[in-house]
């Protein structure tokens, strides 16, 4: 099917295909069951250049282009869900906020951690604020030259593995006064368990995504450098809304992987239906499978058409994904995504629920994707409030129109 990729593209396509089957899919199952972060596919994702390859050539990464970053993704998630986490997390997470609004230091210390093989993390949700982030009680408190950070943070991808956090906190200057959110870069240190301060107190029991730990940080006066404030054009007051807006790149990212899981899913399903016989014949004989499949098929288009339009919007003067397509595509291949391979483990009946083979894993991991970086019905509040223009108090994406915010008492 040509989706207009250009024939670099589809050679790095190829060039990912072929190293997730050789590197990755051998790995997928023992990262699940072990339950360990896969610092052995980190290393080879790094020799492979797979790390930090949207990030600018100077600092040493390879100005790819967000697109080229989602084919990887795609490819990495069809064999191994952790291993696309990671992919998107050097790439289209935290990085793009540092790579955007960060100070030349801050940039070259991201990119000399990501490109040693770290997984940065973000630090947003608290156990009394997840959708509603702006309800954030973490505090910085500024004490001279630094910040001085203190509160929990839960639900943290890669807490306990990644070096460079992005702390969101509430700031507050000398005098006590609040200044509004703002992100702070702070990192763990590589040969103690902890930075002092900041504390992992905690890993999830998680339901998929088994190789990539979800923690509790715990901020003890986390001692944070005023310069390792990352400062986006409109400062405090506005900050979290243009932190928020970096975030789209995640988002993409995100639905990339759900989509790459369902595109694996559908993958083995297509194949099982030619060879598995039932009745003498071939299930995919069958009308009631082949309309599955061309269902399963045409979401599997459009979430990739979707996702690809949303990774293409950046670059025409914006340094992030345009919002409303990052959303609607998260939203669709997420959803899409679960459907999808619902229906592929329906195809291979009884083996399908087998933990022999990987379909009972990508059904546990896909799951997620509605709900991490935005929930499926928060992200509809965001696209219905561009629809009304209306700023909705259940939309924090910082979106500023000029009609009259609407907040709950009107
Ligand atoms: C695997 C995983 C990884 C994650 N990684 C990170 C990470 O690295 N960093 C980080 O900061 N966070 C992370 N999160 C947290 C994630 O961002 C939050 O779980 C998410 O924002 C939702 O918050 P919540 O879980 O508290 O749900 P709640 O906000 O309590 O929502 C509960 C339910 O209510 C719905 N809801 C809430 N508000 C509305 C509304 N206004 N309209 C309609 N429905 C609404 C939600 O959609 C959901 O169905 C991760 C979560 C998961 C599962």
């Amino acid at each position: 099917m040509d989706l207009g990729l250009s024939p670099d593209e589809r050679e790095l396509q190829a060039y990912s295909r072929a190293f997730a089957d050789r590197v990755v899919r051998p790995r997928a199952a023992a990262i699940d069951r072990d339950e360990q972060y896969p610092w052995d596919i980190v290393k080879a994702l790094a020799e492979a250049g797979f790390l930090g390859m949207t990030m600018p050539k100077a600092l040493g990464g390879q100005d790819r282009s967000f697109l080229e970053a989602v084919l990887v993704i795609e490819e990495m998630a069809k064999a191994c869900t952790v291993t696309a986490r990671i992919v998107v997390e050097t790439n289209m997470g935290a990085i793009s906020t540092v790579m955007a609004y960060g100070t030349d230091a801050q940039k070259q210390l991201a990119a000399r951690l990501v490109l040693a093989g770290d997984k940065p993390a973000i630090c947003i949700t608290e156990p009394e604020a997840g959708s509603d982030a702006t309800a954030m009680t973490t505090r910085a408190d500024r004490r001279g030259d630094r910040y001085v950070i203190n509160g929990k943070k839960h639900w943290i991808t890669g807490g306990g593995v990644s070096k460079l956090h992005l702390i969101f906190a509430r700031v507050f200057d000398e005098k006590g006064q609040e200044l509004g959110i703002g992100g702070f870069l702070a990192v763990r240190q590589e040969n103690e368990k902890a930075a002092k301060g900041l504390n992992v107190t905690r890993r999830e029991n998680t339901m998929g995504l088994r190789g990539m730990p979800e923690s509790e940080l715990v901020f003890e006066n986390l001692e944070v450098p005023a310069d390792m404030v990352v400062m986006p054009p409109s400062g405090f007051r506005r900050g979290f809304a243009d932190l928020m807006t970096a975030y789209n790149s995640q988002r993409v990212g995100a639905g990339t992987v759900a989509m790459g899981i369902a595109a694996g899913a559908l993958e083995h399903a297509l194949e099982y239906a030619k060879t598995r016989a039932q009745f003498g014949r071939p299930i995919g004989e069958f009308q009631g499978l082949q309309w599955m499949l061309a269902d399963m098929q045409t979401q599997l288009t459009a979430s990739r058409l979707m996702l690809y339009a949303a990774a293409r919007s950046r670059g025409a003067g914006s340094a992030f994904p345009d919002p409303m397509l990052a959303a609607q595509a998260k939203i669709f291949a997420s959803e899409a995504a679960i459907k999808i391979v619902q229906d592929a483990l329906q195809i291979f009946g009884a083996s399908g629920y087998s933990r022999e083979l990987p379909l009972e894993r990508m059904a546990r991991d896909v799951r997620m994707f509605t709900i991490g970086g935005g929930t499926a019905q928060v992200l509809r509040t965001l696209v219905a409030s561009r629809m009304l223009g209306w700023k909705l108090p259940q939309t924090r994406d910082g979106y500023a129109h000029k009609t009259p915010i609407r907040d709950a008492a009107e």
